[in-house]
């Protein structure tokens, strides 16, 4: 581990910022051509990647296809799946997989040596590559961050937070990073003319969320304040299974669980989702969570039920799920789990193209915090992880064929010290307006409230991390108040239906977020100006 300025004088041409699975995969593609890796948490840790549990979606079966996975994919997001870009996808997945095994990663294997294949929900086939059952982000991690501390080409830079990109004329600069571990710290300033943000998701964004707190949606912000055109934004899937055992983030019960005849049953022992849909406990992610929520709200609670199903086979099939319930204090062998549904995935992001290029010259993004046009409304199970070894393969292959200018070096230190604590109170407040405003099921009123609080957050607060958190906050309230429908993840309960006029995908970036925020404000003080008078 490296953390002094001087680890950034021979800055190198492409500066990676994350160390989850698109970073890692990214950097290992570009060897041996010389990257600078920059992780805010040390590798392994701080990573949504590490703590998938349950894979990675491939078409390996008999009898199963490229086609039929791009068509799930295409079906999940309600209408706005980019389909070519969800072929591209499926197609891809075979070989990222066989990357992943030689870098190491040991997917389990069936009794005759092949990969042996779990079923997700809304997947027509079992296709869900794993590790040790639910302990599939961990391996993978373990084996890229292995492979990655034995690659020479590769620089390590963790506990460095980036919190500003630099551009000019429409093009990369550079990036400002601040140490994390000193809040009175220095702005450090390096120069990069290739750039790709793998900074993942935007979950801990969220009062309830399964996000590691790394996930907050700050390099979405940075992004957005250097002017690039965001995706979705208002596209967020709510996990419907974290378990409610009083931690932050709260733990997940895997969508496999389900897949293996685990019930969702409320505090009457009733099977709520049978009467919801079809396809009951398997229904699409965001059905399963209104449905959970709907319990809650009505005060019979839901739980996660795998007594029948699983019993004593629990600890050795779910081992990451039965850890985190025996540490809440129950059994989940002989004892019904109480869930919520979390703020779990953002659809949203970067707008890239298919060679993963943002709308400015020399900024790429990979993983979560990319929108590609794969999603649409809602993600398909174990897709993101699969998106993400994708993309990042496609941009080293677009980066090792750019030329790229020089670096300027090191802009260096510019002597800024100032205090960077988050004020805890107002990240807490931020977390629960999400929550309550931007959640689950929304309404006009509810969403116009919260992009005003954003708004004046990012426009009045002097302190950088909680502006990029509230810049993010304000991209996907300002976007899921101007969609007035329900689609997919996102639930209106005044539009509650699909429009037509709404079936296109959101294009849109800060500054038209900000005038949205600025219209809302001038109708409440229009609205409240008879009462005054
Ligand atoms: C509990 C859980 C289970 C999941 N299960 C699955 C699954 O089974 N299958 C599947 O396909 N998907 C799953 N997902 C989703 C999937 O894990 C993520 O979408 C994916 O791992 C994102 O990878 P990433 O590399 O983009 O981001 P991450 O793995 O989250 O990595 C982000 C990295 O960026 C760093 N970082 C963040 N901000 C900054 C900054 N400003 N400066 C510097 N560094 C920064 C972080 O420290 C971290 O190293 C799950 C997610 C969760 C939370």
């Amino acid at each position: 581990m490296s953390n002094s300025i001087r680890d950034f004088t021979n800055a190198d041409d492409v500066l990676i910022i994350g160390g989850g699975l698109a970073g890692l995969f990214c950097a290992l593609k570009l060897a041996p051509r010389p990257v600078t890796v920059i992780s805010a948490a040390p590798l392994g840790q701080g990573a949504s990647s590490a703590w998938a549990q349950g894979g990675i979606a491939a078409a390996l079966a008999e009898g199963d296809s490229v086609e039929a996975h791009a068509a799930d994919t295409i079906a999940a997001g309600a209408g706005l799946v980019d389909e070519d870009v969800a072929l591209a996808l499926t197609c891809e997945a075979p070989e990222r997989i066989e990357d992943l095994l030689r870098y190491g990663v040991p997917f389990d294997r069936d009794l005759e040596g092949k990969l042996a294949l779990g079923r997700e929900a809304a997947h027509s086939a079992r296709r869900i590559v794993h590790v040790r059952g639910d302990m599939a982000g961990q391996a993978i991690v373990a084996a890229l961050t292995d492979a990655v501390r034995n690659t020479p080409s590769i620089r390590l830079v963790e506990g460095f937070v980036a919190e500003r990109l630099l551009t000019d004329n429409n093009a990369v600069t550079g990036v400002q990073l601040r140490r994390l571990d000193d809040i009175a710290s220095t702005v450090v300033t390096i120069a990069a003319r290739a750039v790709v943000l793998a900074t993942g998701g935007i979950g801990h964004l969220y009062a309830v969320t399964t996000n590691p707190q790394e996930a907050s949606g700050l390099g979405l912000a940075i992004a957005a304040r250097a002017g690039v055109v965001i995706a979705d934004p208002e596209f967020v899937q709510f996990h419907p299974t974290a378990i409610m055992v009083g931690r932050d983030p709260a733990p997940l019960a895997t969508e496999a669980l389900r897949g293996e005849g685990a019930t969702l049953i409320n505090g009457r022992g009733e099977r709520f989702m049978l009467a919801r849909h079809s396809a009951g406990e398997l229904a699409p992610r965001d059905i399963v969570a209104r449905g959970v929520f709907a319990e809650i709200a009505a005060g019979r609670g839901a739980f996660l039920d795998a007594r029948a199903a699983l019993g004593a086979r629990f600890a050795e099939k779910f081992p990451t799920v039965y850890a985190s319930c025996i540490a809440g204090g129950l059994d989940p062998a002989t004892q019904p789990i109480p869930i919520a549904p979390a703020a779990h995935y953002h659809m949203g992001g970067i707008a890239v193209d298919a060679r993963g290029r943002s709308s400015i010259d020399g900024l790429w993004a990979a993983g979560e915090v990319a929108s590609t046009g794969a999603h649409g409304a809602n993600r398909l199970a174990s897709n993101s992880l699969l998106e993400a070894a994708v993309y990042a393969a496609r941009i080293a292959a677009d980066i090792s064929g750019h030329s790229l200018p020089s670096p300027a070096g090191v802009l260096g230190d510019q002597g800024l010290a100032r205090d960077c604590a988050m004020p805890a109170d107002a990240t807490v407040a931020l977390r629960k307006l999400m929550s309550s405003h931007v959640g689950v099921i929304r309404d006009g009123e509810a969403l116009a409230d919260a992009v005003r609080s954003f708004a004046a957050i990012e426009r009045d607060t002097g302190n950088i991390a909680l502006r990029n958190m509230a810049t993010t906050a304000l991209l996907v309230a300002a976007s899921a108040f101007s969609r007035r429908e329900s689609r997919g993840a996102h639930f209106r309960s005044d539009y509650p239906a699909e429009k037509q006029a709404f079936a296109h995908r959101t294009m849109t970036t800060l500054s038209e977020a900000q005038d949205i925020a600025d219209r809302l404000s001038e109708s409440a003080r229009q609205a409240a100006q008879p009462l005054m008078a």
